[in-house]
């Protein structure tokens, strides 16, 4: 029997506001535990939450991004459970009226036709608190991932931190197609500046539905929750694990439960948590200290004005530009690099000459010096002053790596360190011509040579005259008036 798999996910992104969702603790990772609480997101008897502005607009921001309808009403539901990590033993979130709903994200992994998965809801809730565990290993505390450990602590840092809930239609097919979709998330969300999406720091989460059914079959197979993954690859390799557990149960005639299973990334499996039976009952009811949340039309689009071509698009456009699918990829790396090649173009400049450049030398002495580019005082201005210098033949390519180190570490403008540091490329005047006469009566035996038919003896006549400019000569014109003088 052969059996096809489905896969839905539910990402959690913690949004980058200064502050919390409805108060105004900062909202930072690292700080010492319980340092960042109020009465607020505490949830002391008394106080009252407020929207934090902000966090709707990268809310709506990244709604938009993913192609989501923002309904112009939404509202905001309590959460009941009881668990240490959360202070008011409900979470403020959204039920049945989600601040975004039916997106898409089109996804491609390398080599296979682009796939689109649609986008169910997104809704805004606040984030929990954290807990910690230990457990005494030969008289010491050693942190422990397991809620049954001797020592529980909690943290409350992070309760009330805005967070997003993307949660995608069941269309996923395989494990590098989940990790794909997680990727493209993170590299949308990163470009717009709603979330710094980083896995091992928590701020992107995810939690993965499952199911098998024989190819062919219409009807869902029981599907099983995965929790506990922190990395893209740890979502690969526990949905890899989960499809062959399933499988495996189902060919020796057993049946899948519904339940919610832990990966375990030490072991690599996945373990049952908690099954169907002992589900949560929610509860949700309507938030009575929130009103509803109103979207208008004006505000919509004073939000979709930043929303700025994605790198998506973007690569596309270097690609019809004439960069390889290699450089066009490389270009929109970050969106602080793509700006910069895009200024560069603005300037004047050729495509393909500056992500040469920045991928090339720009890289390397930004790992040789430790300085990333745009702490560097490298502008575009100065790149592109440069690539016009080289273009006009004003400096060699040796020269031009001299200027380079200088504009990044010092800045200012390519042509005046050309003249400051006397790199002027020599042009085909009578100067060069005499130095070339020069080296040609300085080595008879090498034009002896190269009359008698070897060509590559006039090398070492080029590399005399190259000495003698100190290196400011274009190789190909001395040797274009070399030959000219030898009479070739
Ligand atoms: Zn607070």
């Amino acid at each position: 029997m052969q059996y096809e798999t489905v896969i839905g996910l539910e990402v959690h992104v913690e949004l980058a506001t200064q502050s919390k969702l409805f108060c105004g603790c900062p909202n930072r990772f690292g700080a010492p535990p319980n340092s960042l609480v109020c009465p607020i997101c505490l949830g002391l008897p008394g106080s009252l939450p407020k929207i934090n502005q902000r966090a709707v607009e990268l809310h709506v921001l990244a709604a938009l991004a993913l192609d989501c309808q923002v309904p112009a009403l939404s509202k905001f539901d309590r959460k009941n459970y009881f668990y240490p990590d959360m202070p008011k033993n409900f979470q403020t979130s959204q039920y049945d009226q989600p601040l975004a709903a039916h997106g898409a994200l089109v996804i491609s992994e390398l080599g296979q036709p682009e796939r689109v998965i649609n986008i169910t809801r997104i809704h805004l809730e606040e984030d929990t608190g954290k807990s910690v565990h230990f457990r005494r290993i030969q008289g010491q505390l050693v942190a422990d991932r397991l809620a049954s450990s001797e020592l529980s602590l909690v943290d409350y840092n992070r309760a009330g931190v805005p967070l997003m809930e993307i949660v995608s239609e069941p269309e996923i097919r395989t494990p590098d197609e989940a990790s794909a979709y997680l990727q493209h998330l993170r590299e949308i969300l990163v470009w717009l500046g709603i979330s710094d999406c980083r896995m091992e720091e928590g701020s992107m989460r995810c939690d993965a539905n499952i199911s098998i059914r024989p190819v062919g079959q219409l009807e869902l197979g029981t599907k099983t929750e995965i929790k506990n993954m922190n990395s893209f690859k740890s979502v690969r390799d526990a949905l890899d694990y989960e499809i062959h557990r399933q499988v495996r149960v189902v060919s020796e005639g057993g049946r899948i439960t519904q339940e919610t299973r832990g990966w375990d990334e030490a072991r690599k499996v996945t373990i049952s948590m908690r099954s169907k039976e002992e589900a949560h009952d929610y509860r949700y009811f309507p938030e009575p200290d929130l009103p509803p949340l109103e979207i208008s039309e004006p505000w919509l689009q004073a939000v979709r004005q930043n929303l700025v071509e994605l790198p998506r698009a973007r690569s596309q456009r270097y690609l019809q530009g004439g960069l390889s699918p290699y450089d066009a990829g490389l270009m929109v790396q970050s969106r602080a690099l793509s700006d910069f090649f895009e200024q560069c173009l603005a300037l004047g400049s050729e495509a393909k000459e500056v992500s040469n450049w920045l991928a090339n030398e720009v890289a390397r002495l930004s790992q040789e010096k430790g300085i990333p580019l745009l702490e560097s005082r490298l502008t575009a201005a100065g790149l592109s002053g440069l690539l016009e210098q080289v273009g006009q033949s004003k400096v060699n390519r040796a020269g031009a790596r001299q200027v380079l180190e200088k504009l990044y570490s010092e800045g200012g403008q390519a042509a005046d360190w050309i003249a400051q540091l006397g790199l002027a490329q020599m042009g085909g005047g009578d100067e060069l011509e005499t130095l070339v006469r020069q080296a040609v009566e300085a080595n008879p035996v090498a034009v002896a040579e190269f009359r008698s038919g070897k060509e590559k003896a006039l090398n070492q006549v080029v590399g005399q005259v190259m000495k003698l400019t100190k290196g400011r000569a274009n190789a190909a014109e001395v040797m274009r008036i070399l030959k000219e003088v030898l009479g070739d």
